[in-house]
């Protein structure tokens, strides 16, 4: 361990390229251990941690449903609300694998093998030291799970947003891309928007500036990097008003 925690309760939303290799899809066991071992030592520190996951290493709806009109728009956003069941389902295994209490929630109803999102219980789960896999998104279709982070992490009162990417944090360009492409340290939420960086959909941060969410951008294949950023190391790109 690093240090003492610098927050209390957050919410960290993991994309569905977390799930798998770098340019493939599906999901690997590996990777996924990976993450669960991080998000484990977090835990450990004391810290409450409410995950949003997301879809994208399985399905997309704007992806599947552009260009054809056979599977309707928002069908294709309900499949991808599903495909973010799967990862966390496989969340959900790894962590408690690496001895973590934890309790899948969806949106959409899935009794057998979820629990209904409940605010109150979500956070009576969260007091308990549990740790709480969001899956289904906002559980309506046209919208991502970044804005599901957002949405969440306001109604859970967590203190900071945490969003997991593969690269080091904000970028004035395409880093994977532009070689010159620099780093920020911290942006304000205008300047995300005006700048449309990527930092997450634009919806998304809107909702985090009118509610004052600060966000976190920090790159999560690094190991022990979660953990560094929640004891307040300074990495990554910290978005706020
Ligand atoms: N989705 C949706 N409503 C939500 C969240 C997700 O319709 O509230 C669908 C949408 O089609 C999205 C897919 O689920 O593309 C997978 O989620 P996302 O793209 O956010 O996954 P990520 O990019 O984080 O892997």
């Amino acid at each position: 361990s690093t240090g003492k925690p610098a927050f209390r309760r957050i919410l960290l939303k993991l994309s569905g390229e977390g799930f798998c290799r770098p340019g493939e899809g599906g999901i690997s066991v590996e990777e996924v251990s990976r993450i669960a071992r991080q998000v484990s030592r977090v835990a450990s520190l004391g810290v409450e941690i409410a995950v949003v996951v997301g879809g994208g290493n399985i399905l997309r709806g704007a992806q599947l449903s552009r260009g054809s009109d056979v599977i309707k728009e928002a069908t294709a956003h309900y499949m991808g609300m599903t495909a973010t069941v799967i990862n966390g389902l496989a969340l959900q295994d790894a962590l408690e694998h690496q001895g973590c209490e934890t309790r899948l929630l969806t949106t959409i109803r899935m009794d057998e093998i979820a629990e209904p999102f409940i605010r109150r219980r979500a956070l009576s789960h969260l007091a308990k030291g549990r740790i709480v896999v969001l899956a289904t998104g906002t559980g309506s279709p046209f919208v991502t799970t970044d804005t599901a982070a957002a949405l969440r992490g306001k109604e859970l009162g967590v203190e900071v947003l945490m969003k997991a990417t593969r690269v080091d944090g904000v970028y004035s360009a395409d880093p994977e891309k532009n070689p010159h492409a620099i780093l920020y340290e911290s942006l304000t939420y205008d300047q995300v928007l005006r700048d449309e960086l990527k930092v997450m959909d634009m919806t998304a941060i809107g909702m985090c500036m009118e509610n004052r969410l600060p966000i976190l951008v920090f790159n999560f294949k690094k190991d022990g990097n979660i953990e560094r950023a929640v004891c307040g190391e300074p990495l990554g790109t910290w978005v706020a008003a």
